[in-house]
């Protein structure tokens, strides 16, 4: 995790040899705004107090109200933090929507918590940082770890904080809550309209496609679940515990394997499935490779022997900028999280407008609107890159950050 923002500011740095930034945006974009560290003190079912890191990363609001969720994982640091907000940023420009770039994230491992504690680490973050987070001021939503109930915890703390209703403080929070339709399975959504979108433009269809997923939470769930419905060759799925593969040819059932992982909390040894490692699947010969858990799982080692000729990327940061150069390289086309799974942030702005009206769409509403956002994020990506010469990535970058000039320009 250590290298993900300078992985980061390198992404950034190859965007800006390929199109003019004024110095001052440059340098704006290569530092946070604002930085937040709360330590959280937290009485524990046994009585004894932990403490845990706490951090908030405003990144640029030159758009919008900062905009990006909250991570609870045992490996969260700063640097880390910092390059998820930064990410927010390119993301919501690409996109297109008001909105702008922020993280955060406690340092803590949640499988280690009673649900009461989980409440107390979610309530004394929403109440820590309700100074800087609010509807027009900074807006979390769920992230690794955290989930509708987290959000309806931060919610509720923050409106007794302020002592108003404010239901837009949070996005993805349960429907009775404003919560909007569509939310949970959204970064999929999203990912899965890019995809169908590029397979039109490389000539391949879903029926004859294969896929391996890594990750089996929100992104990667729905995500399996969205490629069976469409026809697609489900070969493998991972979660923490390890991974699980089809038979040559066979589709894994998505279903059971969901129903597995209920029961025993992981996909390992899903009935009519054999067992691979996570590392494994990244390697396996499918047409496209989606990465849906962690940062930093595509590297300079095993780049070279990845077979998918597409890569999804619905985790943030999975492809180092090394492996980036590999892959390009070996024409793998690499569909950047910044695009891949801007779906869920889109919903979230959408959800966010729904708590300032007041006034609630249909899922069907919902998924009228992300699909058009979607499919002209996605063509605004692929012409810079016909006529840029340059990966997705960089094109995206590319299109973030003229985006994000002009707001900056238009200020002053
Ligand atoms: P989640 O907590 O719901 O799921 C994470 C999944 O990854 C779990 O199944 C976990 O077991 C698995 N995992 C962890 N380490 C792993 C490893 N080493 N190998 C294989 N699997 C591993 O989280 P999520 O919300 O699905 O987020 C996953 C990724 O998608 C993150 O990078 C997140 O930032 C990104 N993302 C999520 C959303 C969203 O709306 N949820 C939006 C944009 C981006």
């Amino acid at each position: 995790m250590a290298h993900a923002f300078n992985n980061a500011l390198e992404q950034l740095a190859t965007a800006a040899h390929y199109t003019e930034i004024h110095q001052a945006v440059l340098a704006r974009l290569q530092k946070p705004e604002r930085v937040i560290q709360h330590s959280l003190p937290i009485v524990m079912d046994d009585g004894t107090t932990q403490v845990f890191d706490a951090y908030r990363v405003q990144y640029n609001n030159a758009r919008g109200p900062f905009k990006g969720g909250v991570r609870f994982h045992q490996n969260v640091d700063l640097n880390e933090v910092k390059a998820l907000s930064f990410w927010m940023a390119i993301k919501t420009a690409v996109v297109n929507i008001p909105l702008g770039g922020g993280k955060g994230g406690v340092v803590v491992d949640p499988k280690q918590l009673s649900r009461a504690e989980l409440e107390r680490v979610s309530r004394a973050y929403a109440r820590a940082f309700a100074p800087y987070i609010g509807p027009m001021q900074d807006v979390p939503a769920p992230d690794v770890n955290t989930n509708a109930q987290v959000m309806a915890w931060m919610m509720d703390e923050y409106e007794q904080v302020v002592g108003h209703s404010a239901p837009g403080v949070v996005t993805g929070k349960p429907l009775e809550l404003g919560g909007s339709e569509g939310r949970g399975a959204a970064t999929a959504q999203g990912g899965f309209y890019v995809l169908q979108e590029l397979l039109q433009h490389v000539g391949k269809q879903a029926n004859n496609t294969s896929v391996a997923i890594q990750g089996f939470g929100n992104a990667g769930m729905h995500m399996a679940q969205l490629l069976e419905t469409a026809g697609y060759r489900i070969a493998a799925v991972s979660d923490s515990g390890g991974g699980v593969a089809a038979a040559d040819n066979a589709s894994l059932v998505v279903a059971d394997v969901i129903q597995h992982k209920n029961k025993t909390g992981s996909v390992v040894a899903a009935p009519s499935t054999t067992d691979i490692s996570s590392e494994e699947l990244l390697e396996l010969p499918v047409d496209v490779l989606v990465p849906a858990a962690l940062e930093n799982q595509i590297t300079d080692t095993n780049a070279d022997r990845i077979k998918a000729s597409i890569i999804l990327e619905l985790a943030n940061g999975p492809t180092t900028p090394q492996a980036d150069v590999v892959l390009h390289k070996k024409g793998v086309i690499v569909v950047p999280d910044v695009l891949a799974n801007a779906g869920g942030v889109t919903v979230s702005y959408f959800e966010w407008v729904q708590n300032q009206h007041g006034y609630y769409w249909s899922e069907a509403e919902v998924l009228d609107r992300l699909l058009p956002i979607m499919v002209d994020a996605f063509s605004d990506v692929w012409n810079i890159t016909k006529t840029d010469g340059v990966n997705m990535r960089t094109a995206a970058f590319v299109l973030a950050v003229s985006r994000l000039e002009a707001a900056m320009q238009s200020r002053g």
